[in-house]
């Protein structure tokens, strides 16, 4: 563990209630945040940090954005729960909005961005038994190696994460790991007439934005047609204009047979998501073969129009193509010694730091910490920049020059 230096006595407080109470499943920045506004957070001391991670892509409409926030409330203080039992003036409103603003059937609404993994999953087994003739329980779900998909024990079955999986077997049968942006490894798996679904990012976030070749969604969509395989993209975190699209899919034209949305489809409010397909998949699920007390609950319904229309209205697709594009430049042109690569699409990007000590980037992220900028390495050596959607060039200017002293003394 890294002792966090240079606390005060109020962050430290925060620190050490978290640490006596809560699980040791997550290493936080020792920095404890109070309020948030469009690019900005805001520390217990009244510190001021540009947001440069936006809760892993969830706050791509910025922080506490104020129609989300009146969207928000104003169906909290009418409905907030029927559960799936009843049905409410809220819901169909909504399924009918999101399947006509991308462009499918239906829409499954779930939760977590990992209930929608495990959604889309089981729709593709059920397409593959029901509708494609694959023998019962003889399916494949071909995943990509250095995935992230998230947490549950089905998910953390096809992960090459060992931390995600030390003891916690045994594990889900029924998937092969191929490398990722390995359009051969994609070719050989699909020979399998068992075969259902391939299960993708297009940009692989956690990994540390890992961006496939172009083409590299092209052809694996145009192979799994030809292969009769479903194609599921998980957009979880590169959906919802991050990339500087709507959809990262939209940059090569591939629309996926399953669509897996989550994050910012609440713009930060809580937790939304959708699976989203045509009817000859979603109807191979019946009444009572899956669900969610929440999923679909007016408040999240609500919220994920607004977050969704604040997108459009905003232009924040746009905005995160040219950012993003100035955003890499300017990285490039730090020239630093110990960055080695700086890569990304739209306002989605990563920095890998080259240098001898091992903890460089949780230091680097310290000191911007300390200078106004959070971030947070993954991998070690990788640091995610994804900023809110509505970040200006002035104060991309001045990021980089928060970056740059921080890195200075590395
Ligand atoms: N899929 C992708 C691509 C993700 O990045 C994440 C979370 O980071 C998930 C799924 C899981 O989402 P959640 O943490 O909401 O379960």
């Amino acid at each position: 563990m890294h002792a966090a230096k240079n606390t005060t006595s109020k962050t430290q407080y925060f620190l050490e209630k978290e640490e006596q109470f809560g699980a040791h499943n997550y290493h936080p920045l020792p920095v404890v945040l109070t309020r948030g506004k469009g690019v900005f957070v805001w520390d217990v001391d009244d510190r001021r940090y540009y947001d440069f991670l936006s809760g892993y892509s969830a706050i791509n409409q910025g922080h506490c954005h104020p129609r989300i926030i009146e969207t928000f409330i104003e169906q909290a203080q009418r409905l907030t729960l029927t559960s799936r039992a009843f049905h409410n003036d809220v819901l169909g409103e909504y399924e009918e909005f999101i399947t006509k603003f991308f462009g499918y059937d239906k829409v499954l609404p779930m939760n977590t961005g990992v209930e929608a993994v495990e959604t889309g999953l089981k729709l593709a087994r059920r397409w593959g038994y029901e509708v494609k003739g694959v023998p019962h329980n003889k399916g494949k779900i071909i995943t990509c190696e250095q995935n992230f998909h998230g947490r549950t024990i089905s998910v953390v079955s096809f992960s090459s994460d060992e931390g995600s999986r030390k003891d916690f077997g045994p594990f889900t049968p029924g998937f092969e790991m191929i490398p990722y942006n390995d359009i051969s490894a994609l070719q050989a798996a699909l020979q399998d007439s068992n075969v259902i679904a391939f299960l993708v990012e297009p940009i692989q976030g956690e990994a540390g934005v890992v961006v496939p070749d172009e083409g590299y969604l092209a052809k694996a969509a145009a192979m799994c047609k030809e292969a009769n395989v479903l194609l599921i993209a998980d957009e979880i975190q590169t959906g919802l204009a991050r990339t500087g699209k709507m959809l990262a899919c939209d940059h090569e034209d591939v629309r996926p047979d399953i669509l897996l949305l989550g994050k910012a489809l609440s713009g930060g409010t809580m937790p939304v998501s959708a699976v989203l397909a045509d009817d000859e998949i979603m109807l191979t699920i019946k009444p009572g073969d899956h669900g969610s007390t929440y999923g679909g609950n007016p408040i999240a319904c609500k919220v994920a129009i607004t977050a969704l229309q604040v997108l459009v209205d905003e232009k924040m697709a746009h905005n995160s193509e040219i950012q993003g594009a100035y955003l890499r430049k300017e990285l490039k042109a730090l020239g630093h010694e110990h960055i080695s690569i700086v890569r990304g699409k739209g306002l989605f990007n990563a920095i890998v730091i080259e240098h001898p000590k091992k903890d460089t980037a949780w230091d680097i992220c310290i000191a911007m910490k300390k200078n106004g900028l959070l971030a947070k390495p993954t991998h070690g050596d990788r640091i995610r920049f994804a900023p809110p959607l509505l970040i200006t060039r002035p104060q991309i200017d001045e990021c980089i020059e928060i970056i740059r002293k921080s890195m200075d003394n590395f």
